[in-house]
């Protein structure tokens, strides 16, 4: 069965959070639109992208929010996390400092977001193995201690991103119910 694009049956508002230059830009568009830019974005992003999944033969329409390079002038606004469901945590394999930080975003996401808000942890740029500065064991550890789900991707070769994404959509889902 398929439908329209304007018909689901949930709508989802996911937000990316994390440093500048993890690749939260880059995940959005590996998921909504199958393409990777080496090349560093441009000042002005879009502000979000759509893409419906199925769960538990459920259309849901996931409509995911960049920052858009705001983070880099601490500028997110209450508007950014308003009626979020969903966020995505993300920090870089090959920076220990952007694993680090991931304690600050959590605390914004307390600060800012609802407290129902089902939150995930992704360690991106996992195709850089060589340069990898933070452990898979570290930050399994750290996401189990902080009760999130947890997983690495890489934006630049596709390794988990529809992954990552539908066990956040299936989570929020789940906990609908
Ligand atoms: P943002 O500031 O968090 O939105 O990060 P971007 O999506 O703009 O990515 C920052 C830089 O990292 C860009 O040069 C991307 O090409 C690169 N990048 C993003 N994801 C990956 C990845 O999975 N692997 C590699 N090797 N580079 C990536």
């Amino acid at each position: 069965a398929s439908k329209n694009e304007d018909e689901y049956d949930f709508l989802f508002k996911i937000v990316l959070i994390g440093d500048s230059g993890v690749g939260k830009t880059n995940l959005l568009s590996r998921f909504t639109k199958n393409e990777f830019n080496m090349d560093s974005k441009p000042t002005i992003g879009v502000e979000f992208a759509t893409k419906t999944v199925i769960t538990e033969n459920k259309y849901i329409k996931a409509q995911i929010w960049d920052t858009a390079g705001q983070e880099k002038y601490r500028a997110i606004t209450n508007a950014y996390y308003r009626g979020a469901v969903g966020a995505l945590t993300l920090y870089d394999i090959t920076k220990q400092q952007t694993f680090d930080n991931v304690k600050k975003w959590l605390h914004e996401l307390r600060e800012y977001a609802d407290a129902n808000i089902i939150c995930m942890l992704i360690g991106n740029k996992c195709d850089l193995q060589e340069m990898r500065q933070v452990k898979t064991e570290d930050a399994a550890k750290f996401a189990e201690e902080n009760n999130l789900a947890f997983m690495e991707t890489s934006a630049a070769q596709a390794i988990n991103v529809d992954q990552a994404f539908q066990k956040l959509i299936t989570e929020i889902y789940n906990n609908l119910k």
